[in-house]
């Protein structure tokens, strides 16, 4: 049946030394990253479990197993196409995408715009469609004290079809 599905997703990564830091496709210089099987971008990563949520297809996980020695380091600007792909395939579109970071540091607001533009291009759609916020944890618990970076984020996709 055709319709409005909505979909959420969460992630969270552990910050260590020795690992890169890339959040919605963009490396960030940071004196941490991320630590994962992939590239460890939390926040695609929340996006493309919103998405897959949205068309009620299970999580990131089933689909991209870390056990899989072909996700190894990759990026996970892939894993959003190979998404794309299956909504595509399923006669639905994405509607829009809205996310939060939430991370201590480093500051991220000069690099949304070309989060968005990055993950945008990922999923076949305009910027506009694709929207990053940032917020701290107010220095509260793990998230406050850096261990870590944590992204969730909501999507909108229109099934058409019988
Ligand atoms: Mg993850």
């Amino acid at each position: 049946m055709g319709g409005y599905r909505v979909g959420i997703g969460y992630d969270i990564h552990r910050l260590e030394r020795g690992f890169p830091l890339v959040l919605g496709g963009v490396p960030l210089a940071h004196d941490r990253g991320l630590k994962a099987h992939s590239d460890g971008d939390a926040l695609a990563h929340a996006i493309g479990d919103a998405l897959l949520g949205a068309m009620g297809l299970g999580d990131l996980g089933a689909h991209f197993p870390d056990t899989d020695p072909a996700y190894r380091s990759v990026s996970s600007l892939h894993l959003l196409e190979r998404i794309q792909g299956l909504i595509q395939e399923r006669g639905a579109r994405v509607v829009n995408v809205d996310s939060t970071l939430i991370l201590e540091s480093p500051r991220v607001g000069p690099h949304v715009d070309e989060m968005r533009e990055r993950l945008a291009r990922a999923l076949s759609l305009n910027p506009e469609q694709v929207s990053v916020k940032a917020t701290t944890n107010e220095r509260l618990g793990a998230l406050g004290r850096a261990e870590g970076i944590a992204a969730m984020a909501v999507a909108l996709v229109e099934v058409t079809g019988a």
